[in-house]
């Protein structure tokens, strides 16, 4: 299959220009587009076949659910049953924008969609690009991450391209992702509103609406214990990870730095390719290493944005090891550290 990279520009979107993606979609195809929070690989929520395709374009496991996005709140009830009040102010507050419900599911929504559950995920993306897609085509479009399974999810029109080229029809490219990490998900199923996942919505705004909120531990867990099974399926897996190994430093700065300093002066004598994951504040300190900076320590949406750029980065330059620091937890940090974390195979040292 040849896959078509679409250039759009979101302040002269028009209607025309998506009309070919969004027969694309009404016939079972995929297409890939931006949203705010990464890449998504689209299809029809609607039609097995099509989910079955993402799972198998992506390589993704069956039983991980997907992302429904939907463009105006009156599609909740058309998906979704016993909506909870709660989520009526959730999606008052912070739709369109990048967080995921977790709901009862409608008979309507397939099982191969929802990865067998009887409940879906439902997201109101604010990207113009996709709130444009999802109403010209006229459907409910599912979209996990735009990525190969397990790798670093997309920020840009080119990762997809690296990970699905002859997999999909076609690829609409909007530039860079202004979030860069996946949706908050909250799952309004138990007796407590839980998050799921972190993302660019914190515990503290959800707070605001929602003071009872409260993690699911997987969140939270910093070292490989099975004993903590995460309960959105896809947060179980090896996730967001870069070919090389990489190990991650948490202590005060210098010590980390100093850390980081005798791992890669070890590996690099061993003849082995090595990447430092660093910041502004640090970067300087590693001379003569393949280091990369990922922003301002103090700036934590910064670091999301260029997070998985940056991890995509090490498989480019062929890195056989990677040490890097660890972030803030405030904000957005905390979605930051649960991704790398995750790409680190929980390998965190402490120092
Ligand atoms: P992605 O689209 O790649 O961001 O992945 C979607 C995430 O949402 C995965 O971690 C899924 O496990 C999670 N998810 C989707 N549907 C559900 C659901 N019904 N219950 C719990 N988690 C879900
Ligand atoms: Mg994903």
């Amino acid at each position: 299959m040849v896959t078509r990279m679409v250039e759009l520009c979101r302040d002269s979107l028009t209607e025309e220009q998506l009309m070919e993606a969004a027969a694309l979609l009404r016939a079972g195809e995929l297409v890939a587009f931006p949203t705010e929070t990464v890449y998504g690989l689209g299809g029809n929520a609607l039609d097995p076949g099509a989910s079955a395709k993402i799972y198998a374009a992506k390589g993704r496991p069956s039983d991980n659910p997907l992302i429904v996005h939907i463009a105006d709140t009156a599609a909740l009830p058309v998906l979704a049953r016993d909506i909870p009040e709660s989520a009526m102010l959730l999606a008052k507050r912070f739709w369109p924008g990048p967080m995921t419900l977790i709901l009862k599911k409608q008979d309507i929504v397939p099982k191969e969609t929802t990865g067998g559950l009887d409940t879906v995920a439902i997201r109101m993306p604010s990207d113009p690009i996709a709130a444009m897609l999802i109403r010209v085509s006229g459907l409910y479009i599912a979209a996990p991450s735009a990525n190969a399974s397990g790798r670093p999810s997309t920020t840009k029109a080119q990762h997809v391209y690296e990970d699905l080229n002859g997999r999909i029809p076609m690829i609409l490219d909007g530039g860079s992702s202004a979030i860069g990490l996946e949706s908050t998900i909250i799952d309004l199923t138990g007796e407590k509103p839980m998050i799921l996942r972190p993302g660019y919505i914190s515990i503290e705004d959800v707070k605001e609406i929602l003071p009872d909120v409260l993690y699911d531990p997987a969140v939270l867990k910093r070292e490989r214990n099975d004993t903590i099974v995460a309960k959105a399926p896809g947060m179980k897996y090896r996730h967001y990870a870069p070919k090389g190994e990489l190990t991650i430093f948490e202590g005060a700065l210098s010590d980390v730095v100093e850390a980081v300093r005798a791992h890669a002066l070890e590996k690099v004598n061993q003849g082995c390719c090595v990447a430092i994951l660093a910041s502004e504040e640090t970067k300087d300190s590693y001379e003569g290493y393949n280091v990369y900076s990922v922003g301002d320590r103090e700036d934590e949406a910064g670091i999301a944005a260029r997070l998985f750029d940056t991890l995509r980065e090490f498989d480019r330059m062929g890195a056989d090891y990677i040490f890097g620091e660890c972030f803030n937890t405030e904000g957005v940090g905390q979605a930051v550290m649960n991704r790398l974390v995750k790409a680190a195979g929980y390998h965190i040292e402490t120092v």
